[in-house]
């Protein structure tokens, strides 16, 4: 929910060669890296064109995708395990009440799209109607609550998370929220494609959207000038994206007293109360100053534009699980526009992943049992281990940093806590209530047992068992809170390789280099070095130490800049900081533990391809792939991430193995001076 440095598209793979031979020859046709090779292009002048170049000439994105590469390949291979899975649960005749019956019924109910026609916007009946019952912001804030806990995102932005400065306390958090486009600047951007988007979001979608759901033509199209309005009023308070990366900044913690104060047409009690959490005395504010406009908008404007404001939140939220008019509404703003995606997913795959995002850990469960084997845990965690003697190596050696920061760095790593696979206590899905009636009222219930599963956690101690993230993701993340790294069992599938065909240098290119080299320096990037070992936001930085990180960290930012990407648009770098930092982090801590492997040592090229160079082309496998334009300009407006062949080829420019390697000179374009080069970890 809060601080999970979440990368996206991390690869993650084990080779049994890590353990075995680790020089086990590999044919051309099935050489991971080599057949992806454009030998046309010189490495020094695009690398990630040379190392992908050729799988992405013969892999274009399908029409139901916004980008293509590995993660897609991986994500295919999952949803092919998972939908056999469903099938089997759907015929097994399970118990009611059992998981089996669970994930049986809730397929079930996604692939009846006669039912779904059938039921249309009905499926929403209740909620409309206590939309329309409301009549002053009293009983507008007692709606609000009640959407807000069946995952409906409305103005309130609530979540019960470790308290940053006491990461053992729960604590009731409030983030801003509440738009409809992806984030605060769609709402001012000036440039063309924003335009664009903005246009369309407000003449077409807005007023489609609300006609489908049952008002006349009229009261649409003013309605959706009424719900623009509350958004941008709320957007115009709404913080940066790289302003959202400060955790001081977005810790404000505070009695409900003062916040009522705060936000004087609001009684935080009654809504706390209204949404299950009648006992909250104290809560951390992220953003205050958004909760104030919301506070000012209650009375600004009319009742009668929030109704139409929630309308908007409800039917814009459920709109994939309603009828297909609805449904296409919603994909081809939120899929077409948005993101280029030319057509829709077949039905079962996203039934699927509606399932594995709101009931995933029941299907990880089944996921883990038929493909996980146990002893691949053991496996990875040893790999984690020479990553982490890699950085212990690195910090001593540093000499930038002081005798006492190295201390407390070496002590926060020796503490980083690995989660491998699975977890070893699965949440309890009891209480979930799942039948065959209605696909939107199964999608409902099991929102709202994650919003409970969620709130229940309000004063009680952590659970530190707990995941977060299922074990059929393919991803990874570090949290400051808990010091700890989550490698999901998923990122052990290569597709069409075994496991025993890859070598070492590949392996710790891929897996070790930009997977767990990169969490794991997320943990000393500029947000989470601000964090101790214990997880909490406190300063054990000497503030010469502090001010000598923060100067080589701003070449980053500087580095990442210079890079335009599309039309005008060019990477944040202060918004990608925490990310770069992982990725160069990341790839040099890889380097040298790959160093210290016999295949290293041994020196033997594998189809004409030296170790090291295997070892810089693996680490460019985790981002084989490409995008389309429209998520191209999606990712660089709201994603921390940089595009994924700016994570091989700016990090790579800063590493003077990489110059060795591949021969680069003064002239080429990946070239850059040896005094500019960034240097942290
Ligand atoms: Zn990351």
């Amino acid at each position: 929910m809060k601080h999970l440095n979440i990368k996206l598209l991390t690869a993650g793979i084990l080779s049994l060669a890590i353990y075995g031979s680790a020089t086990a020859q590999t044919h051309p046709a099935n050489d991971p890296v080599f057949q992806n090779l454009d030998k046309s292009v010189s490495p020094g002048a695009d690398f990630f064109k040379y190392a992908n170049g050729g799988w992405i000439s013969k892999n274009p994105i399908p029409p139901a995708y916004s980008s293509w590469g590995i993660g897609n390949v991986v994500g295919e291979d999952i949803r092919t395990r998972l939908q056999k899975i469903n099938e089997d649960a759907m015929k097994a005749n399970a118990p009611k009440g059992s998981s089996t019956q669970k994930i049986g019924d809730f397929y079930y109910s996604g692939l009846d799209s006669a039912g779904i026609e059938k039921l249309g916007i009905n499926a929403l009946k209740p909620q409309l109607d206590q939309i329309a019952a409301i009549t002053d912001v009293n009983s507008l804030l007692n709606v609000t609550a009640t959407l807000s806990t069946i995952g409906t995102r409305t103005f309130i932005g609530a979540g019960v998370g470790q308290d940053d400065k006491n990461s053992s306390k729960m604590m009731l958090q409030l983030n801003q929220t509440g738009l409809g486009l992806p984030n605060r600047d769609y709402y001012f951007k000036t440039d063309a494609r924003t335009v664009k988007i903005r246009n369309e979001y407000q003449a077409n979608y807005l007023p489609n959207m609300l006609k489908l759901s049952g008002l006349s033509d009229e009261q649409a199209k003013a309605d959706a000038k009424s719900v623009y309005a509350i958004e941008k009023s709320l957007a115009d308070s709404s913080r940066k994206l790289e302003d959202l990366r400060d955790p001081y900044r977005n810790y404000n913690k505070m009695t409900v007293a003062q916040f009522n104060k705060l936000t004087p047409n609001i009684d935080w009690n009654k809504v706390f109360a209204k949404m299950g959490m009648p006992y909250v005395d104290s809560v951390i504010i992220g953003q205050p100053e958004y909760y104030k406009a919301v506070s000012k908008g209650l009375s600004t404007f009319p009742v009668n534009d929030w109704k139409a404001y929630l309308r908007w939140k409800l039917i814009s939220s459920y709109a994939p699980y309603l009828n297909n008019a609805i449904g296409a509404e919603s994909f081809h703003f939120t899929g077409t526009i948005l993101r280029g995606q030319k057509q829709q997913l077949p039905r079962w795959k996203r039934v699927l992943d509606t399932e594995n995002g709101i009931m995933g850990e029941l299907l990880g469960q089944l996921f883990v049992k038929e493909y996980f084997p146990e002893k691949a845990k053991a496996r990875y965690v040893a790999l984690v281990e020479a990553i982490r003697d890699s950085y212990k190596e690195h910090i001593e050696k540093l000499d930038w940093m002081s005798p006492e920061t190295k201390q407390k760095a070496l002590l926060k790593l020796s503490t980083i806590h690995p989660k491998v696979g699975y977890p070893d206590k699965w949440k309890d899905f009891s209480n979930l209530q799942i039948d065959r009636t209605s696909y939107a009222a199964n999608v409902m219930n099991a929102r709202h047992w994650q919003y409970l599963n969620n709130i229940n956690k309000l004063g009680k101690p952590v659970d530190h068992t707990e995941w977060n993230m299922t074990p059929q993701t393919y991803n990874a993340n570090y949290s400051p809170s808990n010091n700890e790294i989550t490698l999901p069992a998923a990122q052990f599938i290569v597709p069409g390789i075994k496991d025993e065909d890859m070598d070492d240098a590949v392996v710790y290119g891929y897996a070790a280099a930009s997977t767990i080299g990169h969490e794991i320096t997320h943990g000393f990037d500029d947000e989470g070095r601000q964090y101790d070992e214990k997880g909490n936001l406190k300063g054990w930085w000497t503030a010469e130490d502090s001010v000598k990180f923060t100067k080589r960290a701003q070449m980053l930012v500087n580095q990442f800049n210079s890079y335009k990407i599309l039309d005008s648009l060019h990477v944040n770098g202060q918004a990608s900081l925490g990310e770069n930092i992982a990725d160069l982090g990341g790839i040099v801590l890889g380097l040298d533990a790959f160093k210290k492997t016999q295949q290293y040592k041994e020196g033997k090229t594998i189809n004409g391809l030296t170790p090291m160079q295997r070892f810089f082309l693996g680490y460019a496998l985790g981002w084989l792939g490409h995008e389309r334009d429209e998520a191209l300009a999606q990712q660089l407006s709201t994603d921390v991430h940089a595009p994924g062949f700016l994570r091989v080829n700016a990090p790579f420019s800063d590493v003077p193995e990489f110059y060795q390697t591949f021969g680069v000179k003064k002239g080429d374009a990946m070239w850059i001076d040896p005094d500019k080069r960034v240097k942290i970890w």
